[in-house]
């Protein structure tokens, strides 16, 4: 059935919120850390430091190390002498630790998702609901993995790579430390992992879980620095495997790096999702599923449906439901708990979204925002609707990593998946439509590592993710992630 093309001119009912603020003193923040390597937290050689800052004040929060390649050594080869015993470890013993990690993880989660909110300023609400529980649940699954392997389907004797390196964005620090970290320690393997300049809060609060759950000293490293630091971590010589999050530009150069050494290399790149609405979809449900896939996290998600393909019939329906649903969302303060978009996380980040709208009004498309008030400190950007756009504008074309979203139409199942697929990216796509046949086409045909129909943006850690084209390869998650840290029967 097509959905009424009439959407009743009603004004949006908002109320005022009193503020609901989490307590920030739930999160202890030192005034400076060092790296942890071996097992104990250690000043870096030369001395320097970084700082972090809240993004919702731009205040800074602490000092942190910034590793050198001579820590990066240090940190390589405490996880080399660690993987002699860890990687003799039954299973079953492995399994117990990340057990451990998992419940500790749980206990501690309303302290983490507190020292998430401020380092990145993503919402409290995301923290809380989203992102910390799924880093348990990864620890969960890939616990109850540790003494499967022989049953994984990978041969009956898989063997752990050695150390892994693994590098990780801003955008979901402990979520992305967690599908890292957890995998390669259920398969026997060591890590030195690297967190994002701009939010290393999380990851050191992990160092001291790990010392918590009494994890064997140099199973986990983790060196804090900048991109030079990923680099020196990339290229040492004791690293066996690299896993990689973060740009594609950044991927295709450690690709080149990694050319011709023989290390195992995955990387999870950017995207470009579109995000495919029918005229009989449940034009409710979408709206929610699109302002999920777009406005979550402030657009700071690779897979974020960020190309919303609107068939031609319901297009004015559509917008007009999203601008009303936009008009109902609340900005500001991260920690509060009624927050819906909080602060983009660096100035750096505010300024490629602001040069990629100011282009998408430059090439002619319409945009429009819903009335909305910017807190003065720290960096905001409201959520924006591009309508009016071609193919051809950058737009449509470049991830723009920002609660911006562009709108596009189609009129027949073709032409969607054509548009679809019209990019260089591949990471995820989303189909609402009520017909479970025209959902599996679609699937069929859509270039994407994941396809959601009628949801979007839902992770679980039984279930593979990852890229095609210039969204990378590998795939983390469920049985396929773990083949990224076995030599199986094929490459043993
Ligand atoms: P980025 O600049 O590529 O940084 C990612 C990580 O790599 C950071 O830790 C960064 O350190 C480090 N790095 C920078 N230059 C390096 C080098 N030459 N060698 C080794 N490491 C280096 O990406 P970002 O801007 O932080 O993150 C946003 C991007 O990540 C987006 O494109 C997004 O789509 C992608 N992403 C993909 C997935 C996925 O699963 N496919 C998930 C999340 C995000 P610094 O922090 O110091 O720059
Ligand atoms: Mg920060």
């Amino acid at each position: 059935m097509a959905v009424t093309t009439q959407v009743p001119d009603l004004v949006t009912p908002t109320w005022d919120y009193a503020p609901a603020p989490e307590a920030r003193t739930l999160a202890t923040i030192e005034a400076s850390y060092d790296l942890f390597i071996g097992g104990d937290f250690v000043a870096p050689i030369d001395g320097r430091r970084f700082t972090t800052v809240d993004p919702s004040t731009g205040e800074p929060l602490a000092e942190v190390a910034e590793a050198g390649a001579a820590d990066v050594d240090k940190a390589v080869r405490a996880a080399r002498r660690a993987f002699i015993r860890w990687s003799k470890l039954p299973g079953a013993e492995r399994g117990k630790y990340l057990f451990r990690i998992a419940r500790l993880l749980q206990e501690r989660s309303r302290e983490l998702a507190v020292l998430e909110s401020i380092d990145n300023g993503k919402p409290i609400r995301e923290t809380r609901d989203v992102d910390l529980p799924l880093v348990a649940a990864h620890f969960f699954h890939h616990a109850g993995w540790a003494d499967k392997l022989a049953w994984a389907g990978y041969g009956p004797d898989p063997q752990p790579l050695g150390v892994a390196g693994q590098i990780i964005p801003w955008n979901f620090p402990l979520l992305m430390l967690a599908w890292k970290i957890a995998p390669a320690l259920a398969c026997g393997n060591t890590v030195v992992l690297k967190p994002a300049e701009t939010t290393p809060l999380t990851a050191l609060a992990f160092a001291d879980i790990c010392r918590q759950a009494e994890l064997p000293a140099g199973v986990v490293n983790i060196v804090t620095g900048a991109g030079e630091t990923g680099r020196a971590l990339v290229e040492h010589p004791g690293v066996d495997k690299v896993a990689f999050t973060g740009s594609t530009e950044v991927g295709r150069s450690i690709q080149r790096a990694l050319a011709g050494t023989g290390k195992r290399l995955t990387l999870e790149l950017g995207g470009k999702a579109a995000n495919v609405i029918f005229d009989d979809a449940p034009v409710d449900q979408a709206i929610e599923g699109i302002v999920n896939g777009i406005f979550f996290n402030q657009g700071h998600v690779c897979c974020a449906g960020s190309r919303l393909l609107v068939q031609e019939s319901v297009h004015d329906a559509v917008v007009a439901r999203l601008k009303r649903r936009l008009r109902t969302l609340r900005l500001g303060d991260p920690l509060d708990k009624n927050t819906d978009i909080g602060a983009i996380n660096s100035a750096e980040q505010l300024d490629r979204i602001t040069a990629l709208v100011d282009a998408g009004q430059a090439e002619g498309a319409v945009m429009w925002q819903p009335e909305c008030r910017l807190p003065e400190r720290g960096w905001w950007h409201a959520p924006t609707v591009f309508t009016g756009v071609a193919q051809s504008h950058r737009i449509a074309r470049e991830e723009i990593f920002g609660p911006v979203v562009s709108v596009l139409t189609f009129r027949t199942p073709s032409e969607a998946v054509a548009k679809a697929n019209n990019t260089p990216y591949g990471l995820s796509a989303g189909v609402w439509t009520e017909k479970g046949s025209r959902i599996l086409w679609m699937a069929q045909r859509l270039r994407a590592g994941v396809v959601w129909a009628n949801t979007f943006n839902r992770f679980d850690p039984a279930s593979p993710f990852g890229g095609y084209k210039e969204s990378g390869f590998g795939r983390e998650g469920g049985r396929h992630g773990l083949a990224a840290y076995l030599r199986t029967g094929a490459d043993a």
